[in-house]
């Protein structure tokens, strides 16, 4: 933990807005976002957005200093935000599930007027089953990933449902037989 008498630095990530009465500070790291109010709103907010800037021991409280480095607005001198970065994206390659969307029909119950779907009767059957796992297999091989996830889609995928049953039962016999987790999500209106 940081303390107002220690040497801190900005981090590269902040950005303000100006708001009616005040600015809002947000980190495009860590996701965080402070308000701040008042006539030196903008003015703090300005300075914390200067990349990478020391600021000298006691400018700050020690609750101000807490607030802001709970948010990684300001950062230890040796702490490298860039690597912290690199770490997670190659995290995000290679640990997070592989994510196959399976369109099981093209067709639906409802008529959205919004709708951008071509509805009509095409949908998938067993016999592409088969070219489904095997494609799955492969690129399960490719990546080294150690969790798959089906997101099941359409139109309106429960209209499928015969195939979408079996399709789950073979796709999660796949996966314990690799050892890898298994996890589905569904894109439905919830009305079938
Ligand atoms: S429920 Fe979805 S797929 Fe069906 S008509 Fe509405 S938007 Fe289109």
């Amino acid at each position: 933990m940081l303390s107002a008498a220690t040497q801190l630095r900005t981090s590269r990530y902040n950005f303000h807005v100006p708001v009616e009465d005040g600015a809002i500070l947000y980190n495009t790291r860590t996701a965080a976002l402070l308000q701040f109010r008042g006539p030196d709103a903008l003015a703090l907010t300005k300075s914390l957005c200067a990349i990478e800037t020391s600021i000298p021991p006691g400018v700050l409280t020690v609750d101000v200093v807490d607030t802001l480095q709970k948010g990684g607005f300001i950062i230890s001198p040796y702490f490298d935000e860039v690597a912290e970065i690199r770490t997670l994206f190659q995290h995000a390659r290679h640990e997070t599930p592989m994510v196959l969307t399976l369109t099981t029909t093209m067709d639906c119950n409802l008529g959205c007027y919004y709708c951008y779907e071509q509805r009509s009767a095409d949908q998938l059957t067993y016999a592409q089953l088969p070219s489904i796992l095997e494609h799955v297999r492969t690129r399960l091989a490719q990546s080294h990933r150690q969790a798959l996830h089906v997101d099941w889609y359409g139109g309106e995928p429960l209209m499928n449902l015969a195939f979408m049953e079996q399709a789950s039962r073979q796709l999660q016999a796949l996966c314990e037989h690799l050892s890898i987790a298994y996890t589905a999500s569904i894109i439905s209106n919830g009305t079938c």
